[in-house]
């Protein structure tokens, strides 16, 4: 064994920062008896030590071995140095020096030693809704800058008081170096506001109980933003939040206590169980138990529901089972409509006074606003159960994407809708948590202040910027601004191209290599000007060839076709040469002008573009079976059609490739037959369901025929329809295709600024 004496440096990159991880070396430097100093620096963490050869060795193989759990090594440099004869070993006062990136942690829900504590009538920190230590607590949500340090969050304002301090500063404490460390006598508080009462304390989270009880909605300010909650089992209190909202129908997500109870009201598999405890404890979407008594309000026409765990110790207190109260509480973004989600009082009390009974509140500031996640498993054959994202935020974001490429500062601003932008810098693709909607002032401004923000945070200059094609979209204008005002070069990417490069960043596609792109999606600007969403894609990262699309139809009125599915459905009929009585057979209360309207605009083409949306494909056959005229969130009518769905009906509608066109008019003719007959909903839809599936099958094996490409990638949103995606990676499949799907990120347009950075940094010559 090697005694002679060695130094060595090292420097760690990766999520190291906020961790724990200055601690554990530190005892683990202590435990092995060597010398030197830790600190955070701006890129990492930064160790000087000395020591006898062996035990350095020894050191080097734990910081990897035992590492904390939340932390992430993604970089590990080290250079052996002459002994510099350190006294004792230490903790240095972080550096901030040239700036550099460094990933920040997102929240992390609270973990079973603070829950213990949270529980136990002799600890100080008994029933403190603040209760946090170094494996647990909020992360991104409170931070200002890097390194990450308290004077850095906006827990900077409360001083720790002797006990707090004592625990922060003593290395063999679990609050060691925690930020967020806090108690009752010097941390955050929490108190109720109804009215002109305010109540405080424990009194509040008793206050909350009972109002909840009573039936009443209460705006609760959380981890990442304001909640809307009311008793899920209550149909009045859900009915009353839905029209205080202005939300008629979109599903409302719910929270309850424990995995007994979810069990209860829902169908689990293990891998949901997996994701609903997981650190993140982001929303599940599960499957309804027939049995449950949840309120039917909760999600109207469709046999799921998006269920959380608690994830803070607030949320433990205020969930706690006791007789009469709860099983379930609806937790919900607390904005209105449209808006963005809601940080601050004054903000809350202004804009949710018509909606919340009272408020809960407390004084830890959120520096970063948070959605809560949505994830779904899939369950497809042979036991593969992945996860995916349907909304990637709090507990997700700002954890990076890792990328098999050095990349330069790109900034990529994401689309319309489900809104996220994305840094990019060294293997690291950055991408924001949700953004929202970006058709209002109210979200653009926090959309550029975030990416200010972004940029301050994670040290990016951007050196590019990536954009859509859209000249109308928010994100497009800033980014065109942005790029003159600062002589940046811009590059547009392609909706649908940036879908499929966002695909193949997430499954880590090699530069150079492409794939057939199948983009099923609502809405995306063309090459041609006119709206694509129906696509078959040759793709690689740099460029793509339209091989394939949806025979293109008119949307009468444009976007009031979306939000009225009949317009669509009268499209489709009259471009298939049905005759329209056949679908007046299925509407109800038509004005008489209305339909004029869209007979003219369909006659003269005026108003009425043209789309290769499959999205709206499915819109105007499901309004048509369903009677379903009008929507209030996006896709409602194709949702509730994929709901209906007979699993056990193998028969199919026709539907081929033409040319280059997948012609869809067979399937409607087939489809209105079997209308006419007076077959079930849930018939029809299992037969369109199967025939979309089987006609990307059949246009897959004709064009990968054509083409070197190896892998099928599925992007766009018409893929969080479960139903269609189990049947296509079954068929795919079994046709011997390599599959690829979404799994850091979402499918649908909340995964587009991955793949414009992407794009953008091979089209830019890399
Ligand atoms: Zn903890
Ligand atoms: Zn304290
Ligand atoms: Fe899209």
């Amino acid at each position: 064994m090697d005694t002679s004496a060695r130094g060595v440096s090292i420097h760690i990159r990766g999520l190291v920062q906020g961790v724990g991880f200055r601690p554990f070396v530190y005892n683990l430097a202590s435990r092995l008896a060597l010398q030197g100093w830790v600190l955070n620096s701006a890129s990492g963490v930064n160790i000087e030590v000395d020591g006898p050869a062996a035990t350095l060795e020894e050191f080097i193989a734990s910081l990897h071995s035992q590492a904390p759990p939340l932390a992430r090594i993604d970089g590990f440099e080290m250079a052996w140095q002459p002994p510099r004869r350190f006294a004792g070993f230490e903790i240095r006062r972080s550096q901030a020096g040239e700036p550099d990136i460094q990933p920040v942690l997102p929240d992390v829900s609270i973990c079973s030693d603070c829950l213990a504590e949270l529980n136990d009538p002799d600890d100080r920190r008994y029933r403190y809704p603040f209760i946090n230590c170094t494996n647990c607590g909020p992360r991104y949500t409170i931070i200002q800058g890097i390194p990450y340090d308290r004077r850095l969050t906006t827990m900077e304002r409360f001083q720790m008081c002797p006990q707090c301090a004592a625990e922060y500063a003593d290395p063999s404490d679990r609050r060691f170096h925690a930020q967020p460390v806090a108690c009752p006598d010097c941390g955050p508080r929490v108190w109720l506001c109804a009215g002109e009462e305010r109540i405080e304390g424990e009194e509040a989270l008793q206050g909350t109980r009972s109002r909840l009880m009573q039936g009443q909605i209460i705006g609760i300010r959380g981890l990442g933003g304001f909640h809307l909650a009311c008793d899920a089992t209550d149909s009045a209190a859900v009915r009353r939040l839905r029209q205080r909202k202005h939300r008629p129908h979109k599903p409302l997500a719910v929270m309850m206590p424990d995995l007994e109870t979810v069990k209860r009201h829902c169908l689990v598999s293990e891998a949901e169980f997996g994701l609903l405890t997981s650190r993140a404890r982001p929303i599940v979407i599960l499957g309804r138990r027939p049995d449950s008594d949840l309120a039917l309000e909760l999600a109207p026409g469709q046999n799921t529901i998006g269920v959380m765990l608690p994830y803070t110790p607030l949320h433990v207190l205020i969930m706690q089972p006791a007789p009469g109260f709860p099983e379930a509480l609806v937790m919900t973004s607390g904005n209105r409509s449209e808006e963005p989600l809601i940080v601050d009082d004054e903000e809350a009390f202004d804009r949710l006074r018509g909606i919340a009974d009272a408020f809960l509140l407390h004084d830890r500031e959120i520096q970063h606003r948070c959605d809560d996640s949505v994830t779904r498993v899939l369950p497809l054959e042979a036991g593969r159960a992945p996860a995916c994202f349907i909304r990637r935020s709090r507990g997700y974001a700002p954890d990076p994407v890792r990328l098999p490429w050095d990349l330069p500062g790109i900034l990529a601003v994401g689309g319309e809708l489900k809104n996220t932008y994305c840094l990019t810098r060294g293997p690291y693709a950055f991408i924001s948590q949700h953004i929202g909607d970006l058709k209002n002032n109210e979200t653009l401004e926090v959309f550029e202040a975030g990416i200010r923000g972004f940029e301050e945070l994670l040290r990016v200059r951007p050196a590019f910027i990536a954009f859509d094609l859209h000249p109308d979209y928010l994100s497009t204008q800033y980014a065109l601004h942005r790029a003159t005002e600062e002589s940046l070069p811009a590059i547009g990417i392609q909706h649908h191209h940036a879908h499929i490069a966002a695909c193949m960043a997430d499954n880590c596609v090699a530069a150079g290599e492409s794939v057939i792109g199948v983009v099923f999606d609502g809405t995306g600007y063309g090459t041609d000007g006119t709206i694509w969403g129906g696509e078959f894609l040759l793709c690689d990262y740099r460029q793509f060839e339209r091989l394939a699309f949806l025979a293109p139809f008119r949307l009468p009125g444009g976007d009031s076709a979306v939000a009225h599915p009949w317009r669509t459905a009268l499209s489709l009929m009259a471009a298939a040469g049905l005759p329209a009585s056949d679908a007046y057979a299925t509407f109800s209360g038509l004005a008489v002008e209305e339909i004029a309207t869209v007979q003219r605009q369909l006659e003269c083409g005026i108003n009425a573009p043209l789309t290769s949306s499959i999205g709206r494909l499915f819109d105007g056959v499901a309004a048509l079976v369903t009677g379903r005229q009008h929507i209030t969130y996006e896709a409602q009518a194709a949702i509730e059609f994929e709901a209906l769905a007979d699993p056990d009906e193998t028969e199919t509608y026709p539907m081929d490739l033409a040319g280059e066109r997948l012609e869809w008019r067979s399937l409607l003719h087939a489809l209105n037959v079997d209308l006419r007959a007076g077959l079930t909903p849930n018939v029809i839809s299992a037969r369109f369901h199967n025939g979309v599936s089987s006609a990307i099958l059949r246009t897959c094996l004709h064009l990968q025929r054509h083409t070197s490409a190896g892998a099928v990638a599925l992007s766009g949103g018409v893929w969080q329809n479960h139903t269609l995606l189990r049947k296509t990676v079954a068929a795919l499949e079994s046709a011997g295709f390599k599959i690829l799907l979404h799994r850091q990120v979402p499918a649908n347009d909340g995964g587009l600024s991955l793949g414009q950075a992407v794009a953008a940094y091979h089209i830019a010559g890399n």
